[in-house]
């Protein structure tokens, strides 16, 4: 993984309407590189079932869910993280990636209900990946894509007790503890 240090905010989680939608989300930027994703609403059981997937397929992602967001993010422009907001009207990700791979630390608004303006305001890069609307998951993965240049793809995650062996057709897994 890439030596920058990366924190997914999601603003809005509703436990009720967005369980599927906010693992999604939580799988994606675990998948992709980020080290932590944040929720503004408590959901012990989305932190289980991320937890569950650390466990069977190893890394040390974590989940924080009733984070006070607006805190957050003060805190952690405090201790130097640079604030990318994706945002469907914000600059198109191609002429902002270069500065933004250089930072050392990010923290990567996304929505889901409409965010307030104060996520425009506060962020260091509202980023578009592409101006036309859509996930919050789509967007994420594209532009953690893009930071790791596709090495993604040769990411470990140590210490799970499953690994998939890819194959060309049917599932192979070892099973290693
Ligand atoms: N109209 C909503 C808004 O106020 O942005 C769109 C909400 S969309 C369902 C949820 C989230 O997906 C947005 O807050 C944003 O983080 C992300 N998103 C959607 N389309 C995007 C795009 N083209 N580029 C970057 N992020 C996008």
């Amino acid at each position: 993984m890439c030596k920058i240090k990366i924190i997914v905010l999601r603003y809005g989680h509703r436990p009720s309407r967005d369980k599927r939608v906010s693992t999604h989300l939580a799988l994606v930027a675990r998948a992709f590189g980020a080290h932590e994703a944040w929720f503004d609403t408590k959901d012990e059981s989305l932190e289980r079932r991320i937890a569950q997937v650390n466990e069977a397929f190893g890394g040390s992602f974590a989940v924080k869910t009733g984070v006070d967001l607006m805190s957050a993010i003060k805190e952690a422009k405090k201790e130097g993280f640079c604030v990318v907001h994706l945002t469907m009207y914000g600059i198109p990700l191609p002429q902002l990636i270069e500065e933004i791979r250089g930072k050392s630390k990010l923290l990567v608004l996304v929505g889901g209900p409409k965010v307030p303006r104060y996520f425009y305001e506060v962020a260091d890069y509202n980023v578009s990946i592409t101006n036309q609307p859509h996930s919050e998951v789509a967007a994420l993965a594209v532009f953690l894509d893009w930071l790791y240049e596709g090495d993604e793809f040769n990411f470990k995650f140590e210490g799970g007790r499953i690994e998939i062996e890819p194959c060309v057709r049917g599932k192979k897994i070892r099973v290693l503890r």
